[in-house]
C-alpha cells in the first residue's frame, strides 16, 4: 500500500435557481488547497435539485481537478437514473459517489432500494469509477454493526473503489469499521469523513443529520468555548487536524473533508498536515 496521504474536499452546488456561477469564487479557493479529488454532494427533488453535474464538469476544466459526482437513488426510476449517467458522461465525470440518499415520504416509489442497486445499475451503463458511503458508527436503519460490515462487503464486490466515511468525532469508531471491514474481505480504500466543528449550532444540526456522536473531549470543548465564538471556531479546527494526524499514525491514509464551502476551513486543515501530504 501507497504511503502518501490522499486528501479530498466535498463541496455542494448551489441551487438551480442561484445558477453555478455562485460556486466560482468557492472553486477558486478550493483549487489552492490542492485536493486529490473534489466531490459535489446531490440533492433529489426538483426545488432543492442542485447543479453537481455542472459544479463537476467547472472544477475537472477548469482547474484540472477530478471530480467526483454524487448521485442518490430514492425516488428515482431507471429511466431517470439513465439520463443523469448519461449527461456525466458527456460532461466528462468519470466517478460517482453511489448513494441511497434518504427516505422521505415522496421517495417511496423506486426502481432502486438499495446504494447497491444503484451501483449495479451504473456497472450497467459502464464507464465508471464507483465510490460508495461507510458508516463508523453504523447506518441509523442497520440492525447491527455486522450488517453495515455486509453492506460495505457487498459494495467492495460490487466494484467500489473507494469509501467515503461518514463523519465522526471518535477516531476508534473508524479504526474499528476498518479493522471489521478487512476481516470480511473489504478491499477497496476507506477515505476517512473529517467534519471540522466551526460553531455550536453547526455542531448540533449536524449530528441531528448524520446521527453522529459527540465524545466527551468535544463536549468539553463546546462548553470551554461556549462564550468565544473565535476560541471554538480555531479549536474545532485542531480538533480536526488532530484527528487526521492520529488516525495518519493508525495506517489510515485517505481523507474526505467536509468542508460546507467553507475555503478557510479547508485551508486551514491542509496547512495543518502539510508535512503529511
Ligand atoms: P445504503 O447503502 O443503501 O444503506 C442504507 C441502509 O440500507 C443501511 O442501513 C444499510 O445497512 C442497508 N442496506 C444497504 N444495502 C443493502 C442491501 N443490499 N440489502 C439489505 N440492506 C441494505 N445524501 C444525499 O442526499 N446527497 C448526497 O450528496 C449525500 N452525500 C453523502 C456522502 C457521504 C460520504 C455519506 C456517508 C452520506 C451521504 N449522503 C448524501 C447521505 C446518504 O444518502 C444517507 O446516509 C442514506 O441514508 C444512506 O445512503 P447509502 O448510500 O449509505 O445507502
Amino acid at each position: 500500500m501507497s504511503n502518501k496521504m490522499k486528501f479530498s474536499l466535498e463541496i455542494f452546488p448551489p441551487k438551480i435557481t442561484d445558477g453555478i456561477e455562485k460556486i466560482y469564487g468557492c472553486l477558486a479557493g478550493m483549487s489552492k488547497v490542492l485536493p486529490d479529488f473534489i466531490s459535489v454532494t446531490f440533492s433529489a427533488g426538483e426545488a432543492k435539485a442542485g447543479l453537481t453535474t455542472e459544479v463537476c464538469e467547472y472544477t475537472q476544466n477548469t482547474y484540472g481537478i477530478p471530480a467526483v459526482a454524487h448521485l442518490t437513488c430514492a425516488g428515482q426510476t431507471k429511466e431517470s437514473i439513465a439520463t443523469s449517467l448519461q449527461k456525466m458522461k458527456e460532461a466528462g465525470i468519470h466517478s460517482i459517489l453511489a448513494l441511497r440518499g434518504d427516505l422521505t415520504a415522496g421517495k417511496k416509489v423506486s426502481d432502486f432500494l438499495h446504494a447497491t442497486d444503484l451501483m449495479e445499475e451504473i456497472n450497467r451503463f459502464g464507464d465508471f469509477t464507483l465510490y460508495g458511503a461507510c458508516y463508523p458508527e453504523g447506518h441509523v436503519e442497520s440492525h447491527s454493526f455486522d450488517q453495515d460490515v455486509d453492506v460495505m462487503k457487498m459494495k467492495n464486490d460490487l466494484g467500489v473503489k473507494e469509501f467515503l466515511s461518514q463523519l465522526f468525532f471518535d477516531n476508534d469508531d473508524f479504526l474499528h469499521m476498518r479493522d471489521e471491514a478487512v476481516k470480511k474481505g473489504v478491499t477497496a480504500s476507506l477515505s476517512a469523513g473529517i467534519m471540522p466543528i466551526t460553531s455550536a449550532k453547526q455542531i448540533v444540526r449536524m449530528v441531528q443529520l448524520s446521527g453522529a456522536k459527540i465524545p466527551k473531549k468535544v463536549s468539553k470543548l463546546l462548553s470551554k468555548y461556549e462564550n468565544d465564538d473565535g476560541a471554538l471556531y480555531k479549536a474545532g479546527l485542531d480538533y480536526a487536524v488532530k484527528q487526521i494526524r492520529s488516525l495518519h499514525k493508525e495506517g489510515v491514509n485517505s481523507f474526505h473533508l467536509y468542508t460546507m464551502n467553507n475555503i478557510n476551513t479547508a485551508a486551514y486543515v491542509r496547512n495543518g498536515i502539510e508535512d503529511l501530504l
